[in-house]
């Protein structure tokens, strides 16, 4: 049979490339961005409560309203801005599909997409299976700032969307409330919309405030807004996430969504909702993975690698051009290997496979492994 592929030049994602070879070789794992502790006991217990109670068949289609309504409190309590839970907020499977969703319902063939480099790998593809182009604008590659003027120069009639990311997946820079002006300057009065992908916003430190664009009131209103549970509960293998928009755009989301999910996990939706009605199980996750960045810093102060600055997220960037010239994938690779701890390129978040010989660390990890990984970087 031909196949005519739709994704030609797409293979196997890094992080599946990279976790594999972290298993084949025995390594310590800090590529993938997962967690290697569990979850709070009470949300398994929850989880087991609601199954138990016989909540497993079909979910409301934009998700149960308990979670909606949980959602809406937590966006107006975090940024002062009131989504209505039965028509701004979706419960989707993951931050994944609600960007696929997302670009699926408003992008068409012909339309522009304005996506930052180093960017998270499941954007391009969405807008290129929709037959669009991916304009990319590159962020300083030092600390991973926009250039909004490079941006305003690639806006033009075409220009249907721009995707931004903020705390930034794979840097750890985050944006700020300048950034959110620049923006809005940026889409105001065009048919521009904000997708904002947010799956790390309860992850921000040294005391700055995450910028949710439902903080500006006029980018709000052209904003889809995504996140995930995954990152905030440690259940990324829930695949649990959800979008909030105004109504009229979400009206056209749902349109989609009802025909690539339906509806989303029902029981763990229930869980979700009892345990994030308590607030600090979600806004005490800056301290956490603070210390955890902090710790990781401290473990590997006097290593050969430098680390880059991580404002948020729970990656943390290292340079390793005094060690070697080496491409990063093969660096990569030979750290695997030979060392036993597997990271992520930074080239691979570049269209241009741009090599700055730097590497991603995820410091989601117990103390004893961070311990272990920072003896390996402490060797070179
Ligand atoms: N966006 C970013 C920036 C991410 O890092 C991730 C995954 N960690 C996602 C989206 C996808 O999230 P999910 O696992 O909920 O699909
Ligand atoms: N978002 C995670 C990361 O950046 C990985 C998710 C995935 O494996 N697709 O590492």
């Amino acid at each position: 049979m031909q196949i005519s592929s739709k994704l030609p030049n797409v293979g196997t994602t890094i992080f599946t490339v990279m976790s594999g070879l972290a298993k084949e070789h025995n390594a310590i794992n800090l590529s993938q961005g997962f967690p290697d502790f569990g979850c709070d006991s009470k949300l398994l217990d929850l989880a087991q409560k609601h199954m138990q109670a016989g909540f497993n068949q079909y979910a409301p289609m934009p998700g149960v309203i308990q979670l909606r309504e949980c959602i809406s409190k937590i966006i107006s309590d975090c940024y002062a801005y009131i989504y209505h839970p039965d028509t701004e907020i979706t419960v989707t499977a993951g931050a994944t599909q609600a960007i696929y969703t997302a670009i699926a319902a408003f992008i068409n063939s012909g339309d522009e997409v304005i996506v930052f480099e180093p960017a998270y790998d499941c954007y391009i593809p969405a807008i290129e299976l929709h037959g669009a182009k991916a304009v990319t604008s590159q962020l300083d590659p030092l600390n991973f700032s926009i250039n909004w003027g490079d941006v305003r120069s690639k806006v033009n009639a075409k220009t249907k969307m721009i995707i931004i990311n903020s705390p930034h997946n794979p840097s750890g820079a985050v944006i700020n409330a300048d950034d959110l002006n620049e923006l809005e300057k940026i889409v105001a009065g065009k048919n521009i919309i904000v997708l904002s992908d947010e799956v790390y916003e309860h992850m921000v430190f040294d005391g700055q405030l995450h910028q949710s664009v439902a903080r500006n009131k006029t980018l709000a209103a052209q904003s889809v807004i995504v996140s995930s549970f995954g990152k905030t509960v440690h259940t990324t293998g829930w695949k649990i996430g959800y979008v909030a928009a105004p109504k009229e755009l979400m009206a056209e989301f749902r349109k989609v969504h009802q025909f690539l999910v339906f509806a989303v996990n029902h029981p763990f939706q229930l869980a979700l909702a009892d345990f994030l009605s308590d607030a600090k199980n979600y806004s005490e996750l800056k301290h956490f993975y603070q210390n955890k960045r902090d710790l990781f810093l401290k473990l590997t102060k006097d290593s050969k690698l430098k680390p880059l600055k991580t404002s948020g997220t729970y990656f943390q960037l290292m340079s390793y051009k005094t060690i070697s010239e080496e491409a990063d994938t093969d660096f990569a690779i030979r750290l695997t290997k030979e060392k036993k701890l597997a990271t992520i390129p930074l080239s691979v978040f570049y269209t241009n496979k741009y090599d700055n010989k730097v590497l991603r660390f995820c410091f989601a990890k117990k103390d004893e492994t961070l311990q272990q990984a920072a003896e390996v970087i402490n060797s070179f």
